[in-house]
C-alpha cells in the first residue's frame, strides 16, 4: 500500500479561504481583526516563524505587529509589555514566541495574556476549557492535526489513537482532542517500555518528538494515519520525526514535512485570531 498524502498545503488554503471571507465581513462592520506577536532575542528558527505568521495575517486581509524586545528582556518588561496590549482594543490576539531566553519565566508571561487573546490556546483558563470538553481557544498545532485527520473522512469513533509526546504544546492537548472524537488513546514519552507495541497498535498515529526520522516502518500498523508533527533540521533541511519514504509504503495515510502540519499550525492561527475578533462583536 502507498499512503494517500494528507497535503498541508491544500488543507490549509481552505482554512486560510475561509478566514480571508470573515475578515472582509469584519471589515465591513468596521473591525480588522489584529494580532500581535511579540519577539524576545534573536533565536533564528523563531524569527522564521515570526515572519511566516505575520505574512498569513496580510495575506488574510489582518492587522500582524511584530513586538522585538531585546534577548536581556527583563520578567517585568516582558510582562507590562503583554498588559498593554490586553489592553489594546486594535489587537485580538497576542502570541508570545517560544522558546523564550533561559531568564524568563514562559508560565508567568502566558498567564498574563488575557485568555480571550490567548489565540496559542496556552493560558492555564484555555487549557482547563480543553480538560473540560467546554469552549475555549484551541492550541493551533493539535487543533490542526486534528483537521488533517477528519479530512480522511473515516470514522474516527472507536480507533486506536498513539501520540507519541507529552508536551503541553502538542502531545498533551492532541491527546485530549482525540479523546473528544471518542478515541482510545494511549500517550507515549520518554519512559514508555516497547514503544513500538503501542505504536503498531495505532490506527491514528501522532509522533511530537523532535528527532529525525524516529517512527520507522516496523512500527507502523499497515492503513494507519500517520501525522508527523516533528520540525527537525538535518544538512540544512528540515525533516518530520517519520521516517516518511518507508512508512508511506505501509500507511494509509501520511503527512509530509515540509509541507504538512507546519501549515496548518499558521492557518489556526490566524483562524483563532479572527475568532478572538468576532467574539468582540459579541460583547
Ligand atoms: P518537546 O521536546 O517539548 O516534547 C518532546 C516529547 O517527545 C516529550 O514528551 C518526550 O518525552 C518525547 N520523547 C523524547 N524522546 C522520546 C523517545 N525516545 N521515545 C518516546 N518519546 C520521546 O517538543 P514539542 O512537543 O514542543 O515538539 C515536538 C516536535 O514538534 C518538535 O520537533 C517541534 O519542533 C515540533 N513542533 C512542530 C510544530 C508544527 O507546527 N508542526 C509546532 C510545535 C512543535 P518526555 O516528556 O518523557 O521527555
Amino acid at each position: 500500500m502507498t499512503a494517500k498524502i494528507l497535503d498541508g498545503k491544500v488543507l490549509s488554503a481552505q482554512i486560510r479561504n475561509e478566514v480571508s471571507e470573515r475578515v472582509a465581513a469584519l471589515k465591513a462592520r468596521g473591525i480588522t481583526p489584529g494580532l500581535a506577536v511579540i519577539l524576545v532575542g534573536n533565536d533564528p528558527a523563531s524569527e522564521i516563524y515570526v515572519r511566516n505568521k505575520g505574512k498569513g495575517c496580510e495575506e488574510t486581509g489582518m492587522i500582524s505587529r511584530t513586538i522585538r524586545m531585546d534577548e536581556t528582556t527583563t520578567q517585568e518588561e516582558l510582562e507590562s509589555q503583554i498588559e498593554s496590549l490586553n489592553r489594546d482594543p486594535a489587537i485580538h490576539g497576542i502570541l508570545v514566541q517560544l522558546p523564550l531566553p533561559d531568564h524568563l519565566d514562559e508560565n508567568a508571561a502566558l498567564a498574563r495574556i488575557l485568555p480571550e487573546k490567548d489565540v496559542d490556546g496556552f493560558h492555564l483558563i484555555n487549557a482547563g476549557h480543553l480538560l473540560n470538553g467546554t469552549k475555549g481557544v484551541l492550541p493551533c498545532t493539535p487543533k490542526g492535526a486534528l483537521y488533517m485527520i477528519r479530512s480522511t473522512g473515516e470514522d474516527l469513533s472507536g480507533k486506536e489513537a498513539v501520540v507519541i509526546g507529552r508536551s503541553n504544546i502538542v502531545g498533551k492537548p492532541m491527546a485530549m482532542l482525540l479523546l473528544q472524537q471518542n478515541c482510545t488513546v494511549t500517550i507515549c514519552h520518554s519512559r514508555t517500555k516497547n514503544l513500538a507495541e503501542h505504536t503498531r497498535r495505532a490506527d491514528i498515529l501522532v509522533a511530537a518528538v523532535g528527532k529525525p526520522g524516529f517512527v520507522t516502518e516496523e512500527m507502523i500498523k499497515p492503513g494507519a494515519i500517520v501525522i508527523d508533527v516533528g520540525i527537525n533540521r538535518v544538512d540544512g533541511k528540515v525533516c518530520g520525526d517519520v521516517d516518511f519514504d518507508h512508512v508511506r509504503e505501509k500507511a494509509g495515510w501520511i503527512t509530509p514535512v515540509p509541507g504538512g502540519v507546519g501549515k496548518m499550525t499558521i492557518a489556526m492561527l490566524l483562524a483563532n485570531t479572527v475568532d478572538a475578533a468576532e467574539r468582540t462583536l459579541e460583547k
